[in-house]
């Protein structure tokens, strides 16, 4: 591990003063991802700002929405009764990443900033844009099964790994940022990049920009919705596919449909062409297995991911049955 310095800071100010004053410094809160990627030398700052005692680990649900600090962590974000009533996908996204004991430790920022899996990017051998811009991209010959169908390029096809943000995406939940121009919000759509010829941009973060929180507007609030996670085992591992639906369901008719998918893309993704399958419409288990199939429109796989396109169809297929309470399967005659 390189050297660094370290400091902590206990106000949001303080934290902008010492990013300002150190431009190559990396914020951290919970460490899940940083220290891992510092043991790697992945990352390499000069400082480390600790923004631990910062004042962001609330959860206040007003009127219009609900404000969830940077800092509350995964664990206690899951299991607030808020949270687990009126937006369940969030709870069951949170639910099904890491172990009991990372989510202890992760924050809700620093999920929001989780850095991909793709074994090449903590490989220091292999050649890895988004690490180091320009030296290529060992996934697009090598290994690739776990990487991404949609979003992809010539430059990069690393996943987005957070199981939490495919949920906020399908809340419409949105980003509050601080920095040098002050205070602005950023919708979930509009906060991830997918990699073009700058993979090692991921976000629309600014120079010296801190995430305060996510706000939920209440919009959503209360409508079903639910997360389904395809993996490998059951337990402490990312996911092949998976799908947050949500919707007002109402005498089996869909409204406010939205739909977004994990595993599979390189940021969470909206499946657009699913929700128009079903926005305003009954459901019915073929309705269903259309929009399933309508999540796969457009995936473009790798050469050891193709199974990863009927999986996605299948997983949003499922996921929509649990969030109707429609029987999948053969019915009786
Ligand atoms: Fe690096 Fe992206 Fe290629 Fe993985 S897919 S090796 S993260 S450039």
């Amino acid at each position: 591990m390189n050297d660094f310095a370290y400091a902590k800071v206990s106000t949001v100010q303080g934290a902008l003063e010492a990013i300002r004053a150190h431009p190559g410094a990396m914020f951290l809160a919970g460490g899940t991802t940083v220290v891992d990627l510092l043991r790697e030398d992945v990352f390499q700052p000069e400082l480390v700002i600790d923004i631990g005692a910062l004042p962001l680990r609330e959860i206040s649900v007003g009127r219009e929405e609900t404000v969830i600090g940077a800092l509350v962590s995964n664990s206690d974000l899951a299991w607030n009764p808020a949270i687990t009533s009126l937006f369940p996908v969030i709870s069951q996204a949170l639910l099904a990443g890491a172990s009991g004991q990372i989510r202890n430790m992760a924050s809700v920022g620093g999920n929001l900033l989780q850095r991909t899996r793709c074994p090449y990017y903590r490989e220091l051998d292999a050649a890895c844009n988004k690490r180091e811009p320009g030296s290529g991209c060992a996934a697009l010959g090598g290994g690739n099964r776990s990487h991404a169908i949609f979003g992809g390029s010539e430059h990069c096809v690393a996943t987005h790994p957070s199981d939490f943000t495919v949920a906020l995406t399908a809340v419409d939940a949105r980003i509050q940022l601080t920095g040098p121009d002050g205070e602005r919000e950023v919708a979930m759509t509009d906060f991830y990049v997918e990699p073009g010829d700058t993979p090692q941009r991921e976000n629309r973060l600014r120079p010296g920009e801190l995430i305060l929180g996510v706000k939920l507007p209440h919009a959503h609030a209360g409508r079903s919705s639910y997360y389904l996670k395809v993996r490998d085992r059951h337990s402490y591992e990312f996911a092949l596919a998976s799908a947050a639906v949500a919707a007002e369901v109402s005498g089996g008719v869909l409204t406010g449909v939205r739909i977004a998918l994990g595993g599979v893309a390189t940021v969470p993704w909206r499946a657009r062409a699913a929700e128009q399958v079903l926005e305003g419409r009954r459901a019915s288990p073929a309705l269903l297995a259309e929009a399933g199939r309508a999540a796969e429109q457009g995936a473009r796989p790798l050469r050891d991911n193709a199974f990863k396109v009927e999986l996605v169809g299948r997983t949003v297929t499922a996921a929509l049955h649990e969030l109707t309470g429609l029987p999948s399967g053969p019915q009786p005659a």
